[in-house]
């Protein structure tokens, strides 16, 4: 059988034969070892000659997460994947992968908070790397942000605070057109619901510690593209900084993401019924939700996303902080934290850290209200989400 005309949800429950060897076992064994051992000479020799292939050491590759990247890059139709420590192990190396001294990076200016500090201020300071952030929502503003030095554009669409999409095919051919590479952190969307190596981008980046993993119980990243790509990572970025992904991470990650596919359809229909409904409410300014008709961007969502994430951001119609830490407390069903795509509902005013984490003008030019509240919507019943935070709502005025 033709494994690629598989979907998504029988590449991801099914697990190829060399795994099921042990005893008939039929979910593949976690290979919590750091070496592996060879029987002579001539096999750990051939194995140096082609490291990409081999198991020599878990730093390289190990077994069990050579499965979750094996799927992960499946479901997104690229050649190959890695998987990192987290989120930002993921991010940090393609940029790095990308980019050298004194060159410059193209990116949006509502780019995830520790992206940004990662380029504007460590890149900036350890290797004279200049960088360029873009209101994003059309080419023509990274058209006129590119300069002789500019390596790389990274993408985030949709931006995760502000949902801010940008137009990734438009992007993709401006890039092509000037020899300069580009990255994407696909987290929001997901490889199931925006297919970014087909649109062209040369690496796909996602914090797996969102919806991949799901459950809240890990923290992990992965890097999505060609296998020439890919290759180089792992011998550069990947061997020599590190950021390994554990064995038993990837084993808990081949659990979720054989419920994936099941998992974003329930987000998605609780994502949109919520943001329907904060909407329709009196005490709500505006909600930035790509999959909502009134969303400024809605026709270059549905022409680039094949399904939403349930990550929301609204306006309180009040900047009064007592009365937003009023709202947020009398929520019961939506958890107080940071993160987001797991099963629980969760709540966060991004006006806690980002004032904290960002110097001020990167802040304002956010566009960030103190009464900008964003919430991730879990896996429970959205009727019972619904009347929670139409309660905490009707206090609001
Ligand atoms: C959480 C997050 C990251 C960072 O991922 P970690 O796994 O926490 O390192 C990157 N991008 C976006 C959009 C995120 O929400």
């Amino acid at each position: 059988m033709d494994k690629k005309k598989f979907g998504p949800r029988t590449l991801l429950c099914h697990d190829d034969k060399e795994y099921l060897y042990n005893k008939g076992a039929i979910v593949p064994p976690l290979f919590q070892n750091s070496l592996f051992a060879f029987e002579d000479w001539g096999s750990i020799d051939q194995a140096f000659e082609n490291p990409n292939e081999s198991y020599i050491y878990s730093r390289l590759h190990n077994p069990t997460s050579r499965i979750a990247e094996k799927k992960i890059a499946a479901i997104a139709g690229a050649e190959d994947a890695k998987l990192t420590a987290s989120g930002m192990g993921a991010i940090s190396a393609a940029i790095l992968h990308f980019v050298g001294q004194g060159d410059h990076i193209v990116t949006v200016k509502d780019v995830y908070a520790p992206t940004s500090t990662f380029i504007n201020t460590f890149l900036k300071e350890k290797c004279g790397i200049t960088c360029s952030f873009v209101d994003g929502t059309t080419v023509e503003s990274f058209k006129e942000a590119i300069n002789q030095n500019t390596k790389l554009i990274y993408l985030e669409s949709p931006a995760s605070i502000t949902m801010n999409l940008q137009d990734i095919m438009g992007v993709v051919k401006l890039a092509k057109s000037k020899g300069i590479k580009t990255v994407i952190d696909n987290t929001w969307a997901t490889p199931l619901f925006q297919k970014c190596i087909g649109m062209g981008v040369d690496i796909e980046v996602h914090s797996v510690s969102k919806y991949l993993s799901g459950h809240s119980d890990l923290v992990a990243g992965v890097i999505i593209g060609n296998k020439k790509d890919l290759d180089e990572i792992l011998l550069k970025e990947h061997a020599l900084l590190g950021p390994k992904m554990a064995p038993f991470e990837s084993w808990l990650l081949l659990r979720s993401l054989r419920t994936f596919p099941l998992r974003m359809r329930a987000h998605q229909e609780g994502g949109i019924q919520l943001a329907q409904f904060l909407e329709s409410h009196k005490n709500v300014r505006k909600v930035l939700y790509p999959g909502l008709e009134s969303f400024p961007q809605y026709q270059l969502g549905k022409n680039q996303m094949l399904g939403y994430g349930s990550l929301i951001s609204f306006e309180l119609n009040t900047d009064d902080l007592s009365k937003i830490k009023n709202f947020i407390e009398k929520l019961s069903l939506f958890h107080l934290g940071v993160s987001w795509g797991g099963h629980e509902s969760l709540v966060y005013a991004p006006v806690i850290s980002y004032a904290k984490e960002l110097p001020p003008d990167r802040f304002e030019a956010m566009g960030i209200v103190p009464g900008l509240i964003r919430i991730s919507v879990g896996l429970e019943d959205p009727k019972d989400l619904i009347n929670d935070l139409n309660m905490a709502l009707n206090c609001v005025s």
